[in-house]
């Protein structure tokens, strides 16, 4: 039996459809249109098309979207001195550096993204917002695993008392997933580069996420018949060729539900950025 394939644009044009109708509430409740900045140093043409798209969401659920462009040599004063102003502005709800920040100020990235106020912090990464969702009290989540989740849920997957394993422990995807999952009541297992018998780890898996970065890494033998397996991977293998973490081809034959990529989680992770700017602005209106 050939898996049920989780198509990543179905999930995504649900969730801005919900955002559009959140801003659309915002605004006759509050007055005010939600705002998101996106800070972006430097010349990366990658970051530049990953921020021409957030920009083009916004306009398609009417987030105010503010780009600001800054150049290559910026210091970390001057990145801090206009996170403070946008930290200050009313029009502002959700905060975005663009990473990764240019050579210079590469190591001083944990202070810059700390200096986002917790409330606009719509990537989720501050110190604070980390320890309230491992505390249980999710605040404003990375973008990425709120996805996979609300792929889930709105795919109609049970996850209370399913076995999950995680592989990855990165802070963006592998910890708040781990996270994400437990506070649904999941079992869940998170592997990593230093685990042994790993697909002895993976074939007990109800739920499979994977987010590792090492292309068409997971095989069929590691996945237990009728599991979901959710691909977080993006690699480029060729120029116009982009793989996942999992090997689609054979494990789409043995799991219940599998991610496509492209095409899959990567899709909701801009739509969950839309969600997360109008959760900021509602949070801080009710402050
Ligand atoms: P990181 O490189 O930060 O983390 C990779 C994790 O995978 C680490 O915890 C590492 O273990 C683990 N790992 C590496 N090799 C193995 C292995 N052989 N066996 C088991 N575990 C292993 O990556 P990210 O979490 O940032 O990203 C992971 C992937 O997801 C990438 O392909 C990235 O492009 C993609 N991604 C996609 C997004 C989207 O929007 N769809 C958003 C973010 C990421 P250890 O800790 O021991 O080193």
């Amino acid at each position: 039996m050939t898996a049920k394939i989780l198509e990543g644009k179905v999930f995504a044009t649900q969730i801005k459809e919900e955002v559009k109708c959140d801003v659309e509430s915002l605004k006759a409740e509050y007055g005010v249109t939600p705002g998101l900045a996106v800070i972006i140093v430097g010349e990366n043409p990658a970051s530049k098309v990953y921020v021409a798209n957030k920009h083009r969401s916004c306009g398609e659920v009417g987030i105010y979207s503010a780009v600001i462009e800054m150049p290559e040599d910026t210091t970390k004063e001057q990145l801090l001195k206009k996170i403070d102003e946008l930290n200050k502005d009313e029009k502002i709800h959700g905060i975005l550096v663009q990473l990764p920040l240019p050579a210079h100020i590469s190591a001083d990235e944990a202070e810059i993204l700390d200096f986002i106020h917790p409330d606009k912090d719509v990537d989720g990464f501050h110190p604070i917002n980390v320890g309230k969702l491992s505390v249980g009290q999710e605040h404003l989540v990375p973008c990425t695993p709120l996805g996979c989740i609300k792929m889930m849920e709105l795919a109609g997957i049970e996850i209370k008392g399913k076995n999950a394993v995680v592989i990855g422990r990165s802070n963006i995807v592998g910890k708040p997933m781990f996270n994400l999952l437990l506070s649904r009541h999941a079992t869940v297992t998170v592997c990593h580069s230093r685990t042994k018998n790993l697909a002895e780890i993976t074939r007990l898996a109800d739920i499979l996420v994977v987010a590792i970065g090492k292309p068409n890494f997971v095989t069929a033998d590691m996945v237990k018949p009728g599991a979901v397996v959710i691909d977080v991977g993006i690699n480029r293998i060729a120029p116009k060729k982009l793989v996942g973490d999992v090997d689609f081809e054979s494990v789409k034959e043995v799991a219940g539900a599998i991610t496509p990529v492209p095409g899959g989680v990567g899709l909701l992770t801009i739509a969950m950025l839309m969600h997360n700017t109008v959760k900021a602005a509602r949070i801080q209106f009710n402050r």
